[in-house]
């Protein structure tokens, strides 16, 4: 589907000057790497749309012949180095002439809300003031302001990175789950099942697994914990098998081993002595699978709130639902410390299989 760059002109194209009218050549400056950034973008198939508020054009103090001298020559220098615009839209009204077309009013964008063939998730406005962003809201897409913390270099490699997310909502007459993940933005993480414990195992498969997690779960916890673990690994699995979308280019396999990094952060030093010695293997192939090996038993029945029986349920569960096929295996040690690095062991195997490593889906067969 068709994507859109909605593009300010004045402080973002281009420098605003002090008197914020650009109306003699020598006023144009390019903003730092506007150029490279536009040729990215438009070769990842972006259009672009500049919106423009020029206030008074056509006044005694904006003459229309000042602004247009400027205004070819801006256009010129872009096409020049192959970046053209579809449209290029203008308010000359002034901020009290109460007209529809003021940024951020949407009068000038109106034939575009109307269209429904472009993809709102992957287009953006981008401009250098709050009104651009206002701008962004109220045509319900992304918005980016240019500034201190914000280059055009780095918009663009935000557009140009995956959005593989997914929102699921899950509402039963035993639970009400909301899960969120961005696979491809780490480091956010918002976590409330009510289980403090099973809380701390969700972050470990994010910390790990090196993507953003928000679960919100409210459950039957008065029964007990069983069907809110259950149905928050159906969510999750459902929310990373619907982001990871049609697989192209995923690592696809994931393993980790007792000895690697995971679980020496998950120790520390003098803990590696009482090895509890976990592995994970997964393979993300449509074919739901579990083999959960325990070479010894948990040494207790309960870890905090979380009965320990539920750790390989849950690993069921959401194995089910994202179409994964998963060996775990942990060997003797401290219950707590056995389902910790199961959680975290399995993050790390995960990591490794979400990430992007190429272009390509990783099957013969065409389909995962
Ligand atoms: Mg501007
Ligand atoms: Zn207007």
């Amino acid at each position: 589907m068709k994507r859109y760059l909605f593009v300010d002109r004045d402080g973002t194209l281009i420098e605003e000057p002090a008197d914020e009218q650009v109306d003699r050549l020598g006023k144009i400056r390019l903003k730092p790497g506007v150029i490279p950034a536009l040729l990215r973008l438009r070769d990842l198939g972006y259009a672009f749309v500049m919106v423009s508020n020029q206030d008074g054009l056509g006044t005694e103090s904006f003459p229309l012949m000042d602004f247009n001298t400027c205004h070819e020559f801006i256009l010129n220098l872009f096409s020049s180095q192959g970046i053209g615009f579809e449209q290029v839209l203008i308010c000359p009204h002034r901020p009290g002439d109460g007209c529809a077309c003021r940024k951020p009013r949407t009068g000038l964008v109106a034939p575009y809300l109307a269209d429904q063939g472009w993809d709102r998730s992957r287009s953006a406005f981008v401009g250098d003031r709050e009104s651009d962003l206002e701008m962004a809201r109220a045509m319900g897409i992304r918005g980016y302001m240019l500034g201190e913390g914000l280059s055009w270099a780095q918009v663009a490699d935000d557009l140009a990175l995956p959005r593989r997310t997914a929102r699921i909502c899950r509402a039963t007459s035993e639970t009400e789950i909301e899960v969120e993940v961005d696979l491809d933005r780490p480091g956010r993480r918002s976590i409330d099942t009510g289980i403090g414990f099973f809380d701390h195992m969700l972050d470990q498969i994010a910390t790990h697994g090196n993507f953003s997690l928000s679960v919100h779960a409210k459950g039957d916890l008065k029964v007990d914990c069983h069907h809110t673990i259950e149905d928050t690994g159906l969510a999750l699995g459902q929310a990373l098998r619907e982001a990871l979308g049609d697989k192209r280019g995923i690592g696809r396999f994931g393993f980790a081993l007792p000895m690697d990094e995971v679980h020496a952060e998950a120790f520390g030093r003098d803990a590696l002595a009482e090895d509890p010695g976990v592995a994970a293997t997964l393979d993300i192939s449509g074919r739901p699978h579990v083999e959960f090996s325990l070479d010894a038993r948990f040494t207790r029945d309960q870890v905090g709130e979380m009965p320990v029986q539920m750790v390989p349920h849950f690993f069921e569960s959401l194995a089910m639902s994202m179409g994964l096929t998963l060996h775990l295996a942990a060997g003797p040690g401290n219950a707590h410390h056995q389902v910790e690095a199961l959680f975290k062991c399995f993050g790390r195997a995960l990591r490794g299989a979400l990430a992007i490593t190429g272009t390509a889906l990783p099957s013969t067969k065409g389909s995962l």
